[in-house]
């Protein structure tokens, strides 16, 4: 790993003294560029351990007292900015959800114009919906209220049904943003994305192949007893493992953005290879369907229409019909395999 690479990493949330000193003093160990620890946190559903409040402002200033880390936290109202930044929080960090909100967005931003003190840097994650509108929209805000320290955070976007993230990454919209807005450094939430503590180094590696600044990674001194995103958090320990293992693509120009489009490749694949998933698993149902109704498996009618509207489809798209023609037989090959299958007897 390169030194070079801003690491944040910390609790989701702070929830005593002990907890947020012992994980930085952990954290401080590993060479990490700040730490984090929400104070103030957006629940989905009430009932839900909602943050320590400005209490763990304290906590905060006695972690960079004995550590020397620059804080980090979350800021979703005027009064989280204004609080954050008197007790002298480095870093503020505007959430998913709130990125979502230009109303709470233009709170915020009218309310650092206010302040005598700026953060140090100011973290924009990605909205909870894929809207790049939204996420540049928010960047323009505070842009306009004379923030010039920005960075992204891409922290992968919710999806209905989707089994392997919990927030799927759209890497072509962070792209999207570097392209619209050259020079921002871009980092990488993979906690939030995978949801699980396994899938944070690979999900690193991708972002680092992407050629990102940095990672956003939580961390809790014992990650089975946390108040608010149990399932994702690593000890500094594994953090640690994490990031010596990663691969920071350090070649030539050529190479870096060769390392880039094949990083788009291997993400495309396998949507594709999800999305083909998901049509086997209709296509399983239907098969049931038609059993169950006494139907044929095949009705050639319906696969000529098929075939046909994807040639259509396809090259409005630009790709070649007599290709699309020839995915679309081996697709459907499959699928009348699988529903063949269903009824043959297993004995
Ligand atoms: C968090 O970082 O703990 C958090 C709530 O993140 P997000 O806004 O990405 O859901
Ligand atoms: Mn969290």
């Amino acid at each position: 790993m390169k030194s070079k690479l801003m690491i944040i990493a910390g609790p989701c949330s702070a929830e005593s003294r002990d907890q947020v000193l012992q994980t930085a003093e952990a954290l401080a160990k590993t060479g990490i560029y700040a730490f984090r620890a929400g104070l103030w946190k957006p629940r989905t559903r009430p009932g839900m351990f909602e943050g320590v409040g400005a209490k763990g402002l304290q906590w905060l200033s006695d972690v960079k007292k004995e550590t020397g880390l620059k804080t980090c936290c979350e800021v979703a109202t005027p009064e989280h900015l204004t609080l954050a930044l008197e007790a002298g929080v480095d870093i503020l960090w505007i959430g998913a959800r709130t990125t979502a909100d230009p109303f709470a967005v233009q709170a915020l931003a009218d309310a650092v114009k206010d302040m005598d003190k700026t953060p140090e840097a100011l973290l924009i994650k990605n909205p909870v919906n894929p809207d790049v509108e939204l996420w540049a929209g928010a960047l323009e805000r505070f842009h306009n209220s004379g923030i010039r320290q920005i960075i992204l955070v891409h922290r992968g976007f919710s999806s209905y049904g989707n089994q392997l993230y919990r927030n799927i990454p759209l890497w072509h919209i962070p792209i999207e943003m570097k392209r619209r807005f050259p020079g921002i450094p871009m980092l990488c939430d993979p906690s939030h994305m995978g949801g699980k503590p396994q899938l944070i180094a690979p999900i690193s590696q991708q972002a680092l192949d992407l050629m990102y600044d940095g990672l956003m990674i939580e961390c809790h001194i014992n990650p089975d007893q946390a108040l608010s995103d149990k399932a994702q958090q690593i000890t500094p320990i594994q953090l640690e493992k994490i990031l010596s293992h990663l691969k920071v693509r350090e070649n030539s120009q050529n190479q870096q953005s060769l390392e880039s489009f094949r990083s788009q490749i291997d993400s495309l694949d396998e949507s594709i290879l999800q999305i083909l998933s998901k049509r086997m698993e209709v296509s399983r149902q239907i098969g049931e369907y038609k059993q169950q109704h006494n139907m044929p498996v095949l009705q050639s009618q319906r696969y000529s229409q098929i075939v046909e509207n994807r040639k259509e489809l396809a090259q409005s798209m630009g790709l070649d019909s007599d290709f699309a023609k020839q995915l679309m037989e081996i697709i459907h090959k499959e699928s009348v395999k699988v529903q063949l299958d269903q009824r043959t007897p297993k004995d």
